[in-house]
């Protein structure tokens, strides 16, 4: 159905033409997206109220939990819907409803954000097993799902692109699996494809993780060929989970959701014994007892069955009423009878942080529980109180990458309807500081610094360390040269080279994470035609060169776009945000001057000049509409910025500054 409509809209219906890929394009996305939110919806209103079964009926020996894990597109959620077909939970249509992509802002990038559970019936060997899957996300920003979603698992899907091939996520998501010691299925998918190369990915797969290609099913998740398969290895390969019925209640809290309307959803797998509605638990970690008014499981939506046992993952509506009471990694028994709690998770390390304040301070209570119940969702984002002189109280959000971040204001602003201000965006640094009086003026002879505007003065500082990672980057081995020259203007070490087959190659390159965060990929992406894909692992932090730059408008410094670099990058940001800001602030009735220093040194200078004559003046009496209109779109524009001292500038400034 989806070619069909990219046919015809690729084709202009007057001229029969082709329409320009960028028209196409974004027309295609937005159909795409109205067609699936209808079917979506569809699915909502059909979704089934009550089980085929009854979840007694499966002691431990029938159940399995796993995940499908993959590198971005590589059709993960295709394949989900085929296995919700496949076992009857959804219709079987030939389309693309990617079911278990729910987030208004997943149907609209087509990327999945949030791990979901599904549990599936399906009959083999002559016996019916429940099946609980976890569908994940494939970008590096959004792992800290995945890590959680393999807490709740004793296997997984190893999904790979049979185009594609293995790339730098597939990798990452490999030994997030096999250092979880679960057992791990390969698929290759997508072998309906004209360019699907399978037997060069087989050796990519035995060579990257020596897994032998007899092992590997081979599918196409879009036509659901060999799909069955998959679920008869599920059953005959992974383990069924190691809990007890006969034990005392021990449920392991792995995710959690805020409804609307039913409040704190939690997201549980019961490791031992049994949960029952009515039952009273208690939180390992706070000793807060609840009441479970809901059991059940999602069928692709919740169900309920008013018992989960030993081995099964549900949720479970209590009367916990704040949002921060749903610890991820939390441990939970039956009231006065506590068992030893679960190893705590590790928790997320946020790699990112900016500030985010209400467009308008009077939005401030209702930001902050819009944030509150979105990190409830989302247990990777870090929070503290900010304030600035510009922007008024807000705070200061930690993510654990770019796109985490916009995902996170995207979603502020379209499940909470929030209007917010996010400044220029940093990597936290680590700051050693000397003198005892300086010391017990900061507390602690270590600092982190989160925000650049907090830096203390260049005199007392003693070791000035950032963040870095290890990059993997998988290519072409055309693109060597290229790429080799990129790593090194990123203040990038090669530290390994292998081929993971004939032509494809496997770099790792150590770098300070505030090179790669902004448009590091876009950039690699463009040099390899696409062909390249990146991932990066945290290898805490490292003294470097550092110096804050400051920028001032008309004189005045702001706070809010002080940037910390390296210091022989300084001159060439400065110039850079200067150059930037001059076409994203408007030309304004005086002149606006921009200064990038450091300390007391321009740097770099950019000056907007004024607009010389008041647009509405030209309106005589007469052309009433079209002032009325020049005035409503004044008025819009205004809305959409913010005033620093007597300048106006559009509240998306900040981040569009140090986008390249
Ligand atoms: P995810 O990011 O891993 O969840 O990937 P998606 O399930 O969103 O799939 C990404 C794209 O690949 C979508 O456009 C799918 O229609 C397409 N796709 C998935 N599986 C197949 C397949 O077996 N064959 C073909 N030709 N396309 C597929
Ligand atoms: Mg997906």
């Amino acid at each position: 159905m989806f070619n069909m409509f990219q046919k015809i809209i690729f084709t202009c219906p007057r001229c029969r033409g082709l329409l320009p890929p960028h028209i196409a394009n974004s027309f295609f996305k937005r159909v795409n997206y109205v067609v699936s939110n209808i079917l979506h919806r569809n699915i909502q209103n059909r979704s089934q109220t009550k089980l085929p079964y009854d979840l007694s009926e499966f002691p431990v020996e029938k159940i399995r939990n796993f995940s499908i894990i993959a590198h971005v597109d590589h059709g993960k959620s295709t394949l989900a819907d085929r296995l919700l077909e496949l076992t009857g939970v959804i219709p079987k249509t030939n389309d693309n409803q990617q079911v278990l992509d729910r987030l208004q802002v997943e149907r609209e990038r087509g990327i999945t954000v949030k791990a979901q559970t599904v549990s599936l019936f399906y009959e083999h060997h002559g016996q019916t097993y429940l099946l609980n899957l976890i569908d994940t996300p494939g970008h590096v920003d959004f792992n800290y799902e995945v890590a959680r979603s393999l807490s709740a698992c004793q296997g997984v899907i190893l999904l790979v692109d049979a185009n594609q091939g293995v790339q730098a996520q597939t990798v990452a998501n490999f030994y997030l699996a096999f250092e979880s010691e679960l057992t791990v299925i390969p698929v290759l998918n997508k072998i309906d494809l004209k360019l699907a190369k399978p037997d060069e990915v087989l050796v990519q797969m035995k060579n990257v993780f020596d897994i032998s290609p007899q092992e590997v099913l081979k599918i196409s998740a879009k036509h659901g060929t060999g799909v069955e398969d998959i679920l008869k290895a599920v059953i005959d390969k992974i383990p069924p989970p190691t809990s007890d019925v006969s034990k005392p209640l021990k449920a392991l809290l792995f995710d959690s959701w805020f409804d609307q309307y039913k409040g704190v959803i939690i997201h549980m797998v019961v490791i031992d014994g049994l949960l029952k509605k009515g039952d009273k638990i208690a939180s390992a970690s706070s000793h807060k007892v609840y009441e479970v008014h809901d059991v059940g499981v999602m069928h692709p939506l919740e169900v309920s069955t008013n018992t989960l046992y030993a081995g099964q993952v549900g949720y479970v509506i209590t009367n916990m009423r704040n949002t921060n009471e749903a610890q991820v990694g939390d441990t939970f028994y039956h009231e006065n009878i506590p068992v030893e709690a679960l190893p705590e998770f590790k928790s997320a390390k946020p790699m990112v942080f900016a500030g985010i304040f209400p467009s308008d301070q009077s939005e401030y209570n209702s930001l902050r529980s819009a944030i509150q119940k979105l990190t409830l969702t989302d247990a990777s984002v870090s929070i503290h109180s900010d304030s600035s002189p510009a922007l008024g109280q807000g705070w200061r959000l930690g993510f654990l990458g770019l796109l985490h971040m916009e995902v996170f204001n995207q979603r502020l602003e379209q499940e909470h309807n929030a209007s917010v201000i996010v400044t220029s965006p940093n990597v936290p640094y680590k700051v050693k500081i000397h003198g005892a009086k300086n010391i017990k003026k900061y507390g602690a002879e270590e600092i982190m610094v989160l925000n650049p505007c907090n830096l203390p003065d260049k005199s007392i500082i003693a070791d000035f360390q950032e963040p870095v990672v290890m990059g993997t980057i998988i290519m072409p081995d055309d693109y060597l040269g290229n790429v080799t020259n990129l790593i090194l203007d990123r203040r990038g070490l090669l530290y390994d080279q292998t081929y993971i087959d004939d032509k494809r190659i496997m770099v790792k390159a150590k770098f300070p994470l505030s090179e790669i965060l902004i448009d590091f990929f876009d950039e690699l992406k463009s040099m390899t035609s696409g062909y390249a894909s990146f991932d990066y692992e945290d290898l805490g932090f490292e003294s470097s060169s550092l110096i804050k730059v400051n920028f001032l408008l008309n004189g005045s410094p702001v706070d809010e776009l002080s940037l910390i670099c390296h210091t022989s990058k300084a001159r060439s940001l400065a110039k850079h945000v200067c150059a930037k800001l001059k076409d994203i602030i408007p030309r304004q009735l005086f002149l606006i001057t921009l200064q990038g220093a450091v300390g007391s040194k321009i740097l770099s200078r950019e000056d907007i000049r004024p607009l010389r004559k008041d647009v509405l003046a030209k309106c005589y009496g007469g052309d009433v509409t079209r002032k009325m209109k020049l005035l409503k779109r004044q008025a819009e524009g205004k809305k959409k910025m913010r005033k620093i001292g007597n300048v106006e500038i559009p509240r998306d400034a900040f981040i569009k500054a140090l986008k390249r």
